[in-house]
């Protein structure tokens, strides 16, 4: 006999629909979050709405991740720099890795502006990428060097000048070490996120950063937007995955308009192909 996991009736109305139908065990959403026409900013929800709605939010997400920080390990500035830039298409995993291999080789900026740049690409190779991410180090690196005195510059503008540095990498380093909340960090999963919350009305897309943080600065209080973007990335990973968001164990379910309107991610449940007592799909 095969288990299902969601009533029959439900999954003949999902088909239908290509959209899987709220369980009948969670919890009921804000009234004014049933209108399909939020997410595109015309709904009821009003731009004081969605600020009331963000304090929500941010509550849930500090007792869901108290302790959500940035995730690539570092001891300076500099390296926080180095850090995030080898992070770009890359797992935090990976560059944790490989981030002490390459101060111990390389230990200030001094040394990565006059490195030879092959030496670099072999230590950073497995983070992808690595000729560019190469390119960008020792030019960020020859700026700090020859520019700023060999100290890493604590103002937006100064970093964005510096070479492979865009607004988010200028965020996580004036919002995590230099303690300014100058702006959000808009990364893939704070991107996903933005759109799934409707935190964002102005963006095309989840790839659209510039407009999503833009949108973020609107509807966020300033004091909580290092902390906010850190918790939505921290969020993106362990429960609103991509393919499989987790809206069950969601703590933010009653505050967003996107919640069980994917697949059911089965966490907690048998896959329908699962046989009972064998342990296998
Ligand atoms: S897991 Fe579900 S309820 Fe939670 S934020 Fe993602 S889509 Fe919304």
């Amino acid at each position: 006999m095969r288990a299902q996991a969601w009533p029959r009736s439900q999954q003949r109305a999902s088909r239908f629909r290509g959209r899987y139908c709220r369980p009948a065990c969670a919890p009921k959403p804000d009234r004014r979050l049933r209108s399909h026409t939020l997410r595109r900013g015309e709904g009821r929800e009003t731009l004081d709405d969605k600020r009331a709605r963000a304090r929500k939010i941010i509550a849930g997400l500090r007792k869901a991740h108290p302790d959500a920080t940035c995730a690539l390990h570092h001891g300076s500035a500099l390296e926080l720099l180095i850090a995030t830039i080898l992070s770009a298409q890359c797992t935090d995993e990976t560059v944790n890795k490989v981030t002490p291999v390459l101060f111990a080789a390389y230990p200030d900026a001094k040394a990565l502006a006059n490195a030879d740049p092959a030496g670099i690409e072999k230590i950073i190779h497995p983070t992808g990428f690595f000729r560019n991410k190469t390119k960008s180090i020792v030019g960020a690196c020859k700026a700090i060097v020859e520019q700023h005195g060999g100290r890493v510059p604590e103002t937006m503008e100064e970093l964005i000048e510096l070479p492979g540095v865009a607004r988010k990498t200028a965020n996580v380093l004036l919002g995590t070490w230099f303690k300014k909340e100058e702006g959000v960090v808009v990364d893939t999963h704070v991107g996903r996120l933005a759109h799934r919350l409707a935190l964002t009305w102005t963006s095309k897309d989840e790839k659209d950063a510039v407009k999503i943080e833009q949108d973020l600065m609107q509807v966020l209080p300033r004091k909580d937007w290092t902390h906010t973007g850190h918790a939505l990335i921290w969020h993106g990973r362990r429960v609103c995955a991509a393919r499989k968001p987790k809206c069950l164990d969601c703590t933010l379910n009653t505050l967003c308009p996107s919640a069980f309107t994917f697949e059911p991610s089965g966490e907690g449940k048998p896959s329908p192909k699962r046989k009972r007592g064998t342990g296998r799909e």
